[in-house]
């Protein structure tokens, strides 16, 4: 069977995410998109509620599962039993970074590849953090995100203002 992970933040999940895990599945038998815990970000949403906001975007994809992950992507896809990490092109800004992730793991798992699936162009804009920042200035953001996923973020960002006013995401 051919296994794929498709890691990442999903600070929440855009259209351009899904793009992406669309055209993966039908790569690959199984794709796994894995949610990245990454403590040296203050993220928006849990762990959790962004593993149950994938599941939800997701769920008509039979091939998809999603999943959370700490530590190394490298030792992640390892555990998994899988040698291709799926990643996305948006522009030359994200080829840099991309380019080197993509050699860092290769050097931890030889057998481990990277493959890159280059933006749709009508997403090539879109990212995770323009969605919260629309969002957090009361735009509108069903554009980028689906509606449950829209739904979800405007909540939130109302409960943050409530709790814990002046506090900024990145
Ligand atoms: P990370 O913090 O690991 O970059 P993200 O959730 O921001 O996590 O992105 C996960 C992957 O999806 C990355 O490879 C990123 O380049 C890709 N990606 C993000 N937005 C888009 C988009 N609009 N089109 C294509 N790929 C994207």
């Amino acid at each position: 069977m051919a296994c794929a992970i498709y890691p990442g933040s999903f600070d929440p999940v855009t259209k351009g995410h899904i793009d992406i895990i669309r055209r993966a599945a039908k790569m690959f038998d199984v794709l796994t998109v894995a949610v990245l815990n990454n403590s040296e970000k203050t993220p928006l949403f849990s762990v959790d509620e962004r593993v149950n906001m994938l599941r939800e975007v997701c769920k008509e994809i039979p091939n998809v599962k999603v999943d959370a992950f700490s530590g190394l992507t490298a030792d992640y896809s390892k555990q998994q039993g899988t040698d291709v990490i799926i990643r996305g092109l948006r522009a030359i800004t994200d080829f840099e970074y991309e380019l080197q992730m993509a050699q860092t793991n290769r050097k931890i798992l030889p057998s481990v590849d990277t493959v890159f699936l280059t933006t749709s162009l009508e997403y090539a804009y879109l990212s995770s953090s323009i969605v919260r920042e629309v969002a957090a200035y009361g735009g509108d953001i069903h554009e980028f995100v689906p509606s449950y996923v829209a739904q979800k973020v405007y909540a939130k960002l109302e409960t943050k203002k409530h709790g814990q006013s002046g506090r900024t995401y990145q």
